[in-house]
């Protein structure tokens, strides 16, 4: 498939999850601006200092600083052929200044109700080793790894509120704006990762 991919849906739907295997399977790279903020932040640069209060607070940062950080990262040349957008755009305004730069060929919403929303993220855990992504119920790191996995900060039950709202006001709208392009590809979230990741792959 041509041209870039988006991944679409709530906080917690398993977009960093199946992000993984659709980059393997299309050979685009994963752009989580997520991923990118939380370096900034841990690095300390202006970026990070920046966006660091929205993010804890479950705010989305300006659109301003995302639009900008992502038109940097298009610049290398693994994005040439397109990439896999994981939680990005976040917002109409950001669609639409993504629309200017690339092509988008499909924007798969991974569609899981609120209420398993808070349940999956509060039991959210990463190894810092190798970026993989755990849930203590859903997906239990192996013995060897459950010592080091560490929680994000923005998964407590409090901010996944913030962030849910947010997503609703300002994100679930561009479902509709997809949409009406005859982009949007909709998928059940709530099965096993394999399920989840079977039914996007036969979709692409
Ligand atoms: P994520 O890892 O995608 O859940 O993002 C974590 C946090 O980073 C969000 O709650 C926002 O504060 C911020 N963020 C990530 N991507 C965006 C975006 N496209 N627009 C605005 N804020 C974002």
């Amino acid at each position: 498939m041509e041209g870039s991919i988006v991944l679409f849906g709530p906080p917690g739907a398993g977009k960093g999850t199946q992000a993984g295997r659709i980059s393997e399977l299309t050979g685009k790279p994963q752009v989580s601006t997520g991923d990118m903020l939380r370096e900034a932040v841990s690095r300390g640069t202006d970026l990070g200092h920046e966006a660091k209060s929205f993010m804890e607070a479950g705010l989305l940062v300006p659109d301003s600083i995302i639009i900008g950080l992502i038109s940097e990262r298009l610049k290398n040349d693994d994005a040439a052929e397109g990439v896999l957008f994981d939680g990005f755009p976040r917002t109409i305004p950001q669609a639409e200044a993504l629309a200017e730069i690339v092509s988008v060929e499909a924007v798969i919403s991974i569609e899981v109700p609120d209420d398993s929303i808070v349940e999956r993220i509060v039991g959210r855990r990463m190894d810092p080793e190798t970026g993989e992504i755990y849930h203590i119920r859903f997906k239990p790191p192996p013995e060897e790894v459950s010592m080091r996995v560490v929680q994000r900060k923005d998964d407590t039950e409090e901010t996944v509120r913030s962030r849910l709202a947010a997503y609703h006001e300002q994100t679930a709208p561009l479902a509709e704006w997809y949409s009406t392009k005859g982009l949007l590809i909709r998928i059940d979230g709530n099965g096993s990762i394999d399920e989840v990741g079977n039914s996007i792959a036969s979709k692409l």
